[in-house]
């Protein structure tokens, strides 16, 4: 049967990318789902392979070290090419893999046993693995069981992106925090209101998982979230943009009282020492910037761009600070 979804890469490559999670960070439900798939199956490598154009990227994994690879070496680029799981026993005796740097390298695979991860739209978009470095036969209640865990997946995947709460912090996600700043940009312009966006990023956060580690990093972005909601007013909103990026929207505030409100915050953040379990206390800055709705903004993108051109102008001038656009 011809299924043209299989063969249009473009296609499925844009339904990859509407999913929105190349290069987010760890999540639990797909930590959990490598690890299950690891011990029942009893495998030391297990992945959640999302196929991109030229690359494949692990949601998560374990048992290898690699963030991603380049396509061309990967498993899953044959797996997405079809419906049913793709199966090798022995990949050294197998002309498609045996040069592959993941076989005659570390990992070292020898067997692999992938079910594509299917969208509601019927694209493979990536793939459910476990592979082993000895040869092996999956059986199939080792298939059936991958393929329950393929479907789980594939509905964490939908509803990661359909969710409006982010599920760490409880801050708006991007997409819930879009829908509002749309619906708050018609408002404003209807009854010619003045409305501000104020961008939110922390300084040198990568040095923070590095030297504390990841759940250190959480507790800060967890924090974050209290210090920040804890100063707003009902009306305002406060979301997650992405990994260490938030974004709060003052409703009825102009570009110089949002400075304020944004100064307060930057302080407040600064001034609060983060007490991790280990004992170690920890103080972090963010950086700010600061962007009133004007006419040169027909829609959140746009708005948002200025937002981010005072984010990067304050990350310039030294971090741990704010800037406001020109238009007040
Ligand atoms: P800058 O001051 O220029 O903003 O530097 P930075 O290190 O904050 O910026 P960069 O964008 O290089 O690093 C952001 C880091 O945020 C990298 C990523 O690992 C981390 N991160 C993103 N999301 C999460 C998360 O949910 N939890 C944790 N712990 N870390 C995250
Ligand atoms: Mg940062
Ligand atoms: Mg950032």
């Amino acid at each position: 049967m011809l299924d043209s979804r299989l063969h249009d890469d473009d296609a499925r490559v844009a339904a990859l990318h509407r999913l929105d999670v190349l290069d987010t960070t760890i999540e639990e439900p797909f930590e959990k789902i490598v690890t299950l798939v690891r011990t029942v199956l009893a495998v030391p490598v297990a992945t959640v392979t999302l196929v991109d154009r030229n690359r494949q990227w692990f949601k998560a994994k374990r048992g290898i070290d690699q963030n991603e690879t380049p396509r061309s070496v990967s498993f899953c680029t044959h797996t997405i090419q079809r419906r049913e799981p793709l199966i090798i026993e022995d990949a050294r005796r197998d002309p498609r893999f045996a040069m592959s740097p993941l076989v005659i390298g570390p990992p070292h695979i020898r067997s692999y046993a992938g079910v594509p991860l299917r969208t509601p739209e019927g694209y493979n978009i990536g793939a459910l693995c476990a592979m082993d470095s000895g040869r092996r036969v999956f059986s199939p209640t080792d298939i059936a069981i991958l393929k329950n865990f393929a479907n789980i997946v594939c509905d964490e995947l939908e509803l990661r992106m359909i969710a409006q709460v982010d599920h760490l912090t409880g801050a708006l996600t991007r997409r819930g925090f879009v829908e509002q700043a749309e619906r708050e940009i018609a408002r404003s312009l209807r009854y010619g209101r003045p409305t501000t966006l104020v961008l939110i990023d922390l300084d040198h956060f990568k040095s923070v998982n590095d030297t504390h580690g990841h759940a250190a990093g959480d507790q800060v972005l967890m924090e974050l979230t209290e210090i920040a909601k804890s100063m707003l007013r009902p009306s305002d909103m406060f979301g997650r943009l992405g990994g260490e990026e938030f974004a709060m929207l003052l409703p009825e505030t102009d570009g110089n009282e949002a400075l304020m409100v944004a100064e307060r915050l930057r302080t407040a953040i600064a001034r609060h020492p983060i007490q991790l379990s280990g004992g170690n206390i920890l103080n972090v800055t963010a950086s700010l910037g600061v962007a009133a709705l004007g006419n040169d903004h027909p829609g959140f993108a746009a708005w948002l761009e200025s937002a981010d051109t005072m984010l990067y102008a304050a990350k310039s001038a030294g971090r741990n600070c704010t800037r406001l656009s020109g238009m007040g």
